[in-house]
């Protein structure tokens, strides 16, 4: 049974990734293996298919690990750039908006999505990999807290969540919590579609135009729907579906956020369920 339970635990990309992020001793690995996904059987659905991406990191940088069962929830983000805009171009974004004190370790986000606008025909519709679920993301505001459920505050509690530098023994970070609540970065990936699908502002100058307003494609929808579906048959934990400015003033996801009822609905026609 043992074995058996290796070999899954070996085909997940999971453990490939803890492989790369180098700070992961024998120790560490053997804590992975405490906490295992909830393995379904019947993954990967066939979904839709996640281009794979390598990412430049900063080395400098820290992180935090965590165990997948803490996220539980997908986060909606527009990028702010051009729709074509590449992966690669979104980690080189996100790298140079660290500063020397506080380094940015690789691209925010779990999963890029690029789409053509509504009435658009480029780019072709892609998923690709972010940065890996196991890293807490850098996306829902650095100082959101948010309330944790009883299995999130038993990981948090049995001090799974470690923070550190590559080749760095990773340690506990108590600042995560405040008032019983943690980081919102630690209990949800974010989804971005690039492209800028809100209105131009000061702060925005490549928003749209109030007579051009951009909206996200059918297809689109239909993407975010799968990858979420996807995501929440290989984590059951996973069962929301948030937007960027649910957590904080922004004008992210611009156009987007009204249609996050729709991308439930569609993901109910996958066999998923999203609050
Ligand atoms: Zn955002």
């Amino acid at each position: 049974m043992k074995g058996l339970f290796l070999i899954i635990l070996f085909s997940q990309s999971l453990l490939l990734h803890a492989y790369d992020l180098g700070f992961v001793s024998v120790p560490d690995m053997n804590q992975i293996m405490e906490y295992p996904s909830d393995v379904n059987p019947e993954w990967p659905l066939e979904l839709i298919d996640i281009a794979k991406q390598d990412y430049t990191r900063n080395t400098k940088a820290s992180f935090c690990m965590r165990p997948p069962e803490m996220v539980d929830t997908v986060v909606i983000h527009h990028s702010e750039t051009s729709s074509s805009a590449t992966p690669a171009y979104i980690n080189e974004l996100h790298l140079a908006r660290g500063t020397a004190t506080d380094p940015w370790y690789m691209i925010a986000y779990t999963y890029v999505i690029n789409s053509p606008y509504k009435g658009a025909t480029v780019p072709t519709p892609l998923v690709t990999d972010g940065r890996p679920i196991e890293i807490a993301g850098a996306h829902a505001g650095s100082n959101v807290f948010i309330p944790m459920d009883s299995e999130q505050a038993k990981i948090w509690a049995d001090k799974k969540i470690l923070c550190g530098k590559e080749n760095e023994v990773p340690t506990f970070d108590a600042t995560l919590v405040k008032n019983g609540k943690i980081k919102a970065n630690v209990t949800t990936i974010g989804v971005v579609i690039n492209g800028n699908y809100a209105p131009f502002a000061k702060n925005n100058p490549g928003g749209y135009s109030k007579r051009a307003p951009r909206y996200p494609t059918d297809k689109t929808q239909d993407m975010i729907a799968r990858l979420s579906c996807q995501l929440q048959k290989k984590y059951p934990r996973m069962k929301y579906i948030k937007w960027h400015n649910y957590y904080h003033d922004t004008s992210c996801p611009g156009t987007i956020k009204s249609y996050i009822g729709q991308i439930k609905t569609l993901a109910k026609g996958y066999g998923c369920d999203f609050n």
